[in-house]
């Protein structure tokens, strides 16, 4: 063992414990519209304002019996837990990988997730303001340093990632409403989406034509198809069934005329999540608030439109984790809801957990043991 990693896991933990504390924060007041940096916390009992001795992560809670100081009521035990779940994450994290700069994106990785998980637990929502930050981040490691992708997979991944989940949600809609046609949303929706996997997929099937790479121009007719909405103020979208069901036959006559069909289902990904990504991006852009609205103060508001967060947030993993390590955590975490979510169900009650935080966890796992359980998955079939 290494004669450093001693003092590096105690300061791993003790920094982890305040940006714990400080993810409590931000979990509390990004969806309520609150600044998270101003004003200083308070007791949300009596309004208190909190004492720099009331702010030591995990050990104010400890001291206190779980109360605030000035009127004894009850704080929720999930602020010491949040804080003491961010400082163990950061702990291993520096042991797994002690590496400057990497620990840095690392601890950054962590952090967003923690956020997202219990935003998405409290309001089911996925913040786009957390979301875009991990991407941009992401892909600004690749690009400085090809940390923790390169950068061609960190775009790959991120595309194909959310393009994954897109078009899971899509095929699901389609079969679950027996084949008929989504809401139409203008100029920019899940319509759009769907059309661009069609067009995607019809040509990746290609492979690379003339050194022009047909699968990502799904891009490119999809947002032109949104700006012509814009536009003209109507929505012009082709019928899901039209759309979805061209998307999925594209790769099956690529096998069959011996084209690429591996080409034509990543052009299909690609596409789809290109334009899911750009959608949210376009909507938040219209609205740059996470504040979450109850919806019935909220009809028809923007923030129920395109309901991507999952798409996003895999979007941000792939860029993390690049395509081959985001199914395995999209694998855990879809093993995990099931396996959860089934315990919950049994003990009853509505405390379902929505699929943010098992995609949370499935990313954590897969950005330090992907490659390692693709490998041994590989070997257990005699593949490798
Ligand atoms: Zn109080």
């Amino acid at each position: 063992m290494d004669f450093f990693l001693l003092p590096l896991a105690v300061l791993s933990f003790v920094l982890g414990s305040l940006i714990g504390s400080f993810l409590n924060v931000v979990i509390y007041r990004l969806p309520a519209g609150i600044s998270v940096v101003w004003p200083r916390s308070r007791c949300p009992h009596c309004g208190q304002v909190l004492s720099p001795i009331e702010l030591v992560p995990i050990v104010s809670w400890v001291i206190q019996g779980g109360r605030c100081r000035n009127c004894k009521a009850p704080i929720s035990v999930r602020y010491p837990a949040v804080e003491a779940l961010t400082a163990v994450l950061f702990t291993v994290a520096a042991l797994l990988r002690p590496v400057f700069p990497d620990l840095l994106f690392i601890w950054a990785f962590i952090a967003l997730l923690v956020a997202l998980s219990f935003i998405d637990i409290d309001t089911k929502t996925l913040p786009n303001s957390l979301n875009f930050a991990g991407i941009v981040l992401g892909l600004l490691g690749a690009l400085l340093l090809g940390y923790p992708q390169a950068f061609p997979q960190a775009l790959d991944g991120g595309l194909m990632g959310a393009g994954l989940i897109a078009l899971f949600a899509g095929f699901g809609g389609l079969l679950y409403n027996r084949f008929k046609d989504g809401p139409r949303e203008g100029p920019f929706g899940l319509h759009l989406v769907h059309l661009a996997a069609m067009v995607g997929a019809w040509g990746g099937m290609w492979g690379t034509v003339g050194g022009v790479w047909l699968g990502g121009l799904g891009i490119v007719v999809g947002l032109f198809n949104a700006s012509l909405n814009a536009r003209s103020g109507k929505v012009f979208a082709l019928h899901d069934g039209l759309t979805l069901g061209l998307a999925a036959l594209a790769p099956l006559l690529a096998w069959v005329l011996g084209l690429s069909p591996l080409e034509s289902l990543r052009g299909m990904l690609v596409s789809a999540g290109g334009m899911a990504l750009a959608g949210m991006l376009y909507w938040w852009l219209r609205n740059p608030s996470d504040k979450v609205e109850p919806e019935t103060e909220n009809p028809g508001g923007y923030v129920t439109v395109m309901g991507y967060g999952d798409v996003v947030l895999a979007g941000f993993l792939g860029v993390w984790l690049g395509f081959t390590s985001l199914m395995v955590a999209v694998f855990i975490a879809v093993l995990a809801g099931a396996i959860i979510g089934s315990v919950l169900r049994r003990r009853g009650g509505d405390n379902q957990i929505p699929f943010g935080p098992y995609l949370a966890i499935g990313g954590l796992i897969a950005f330090f043991y992907g490659k390692a359980l693709v490998q041994w998955y590989l070997g257990y079939l005699g593949l490798a």
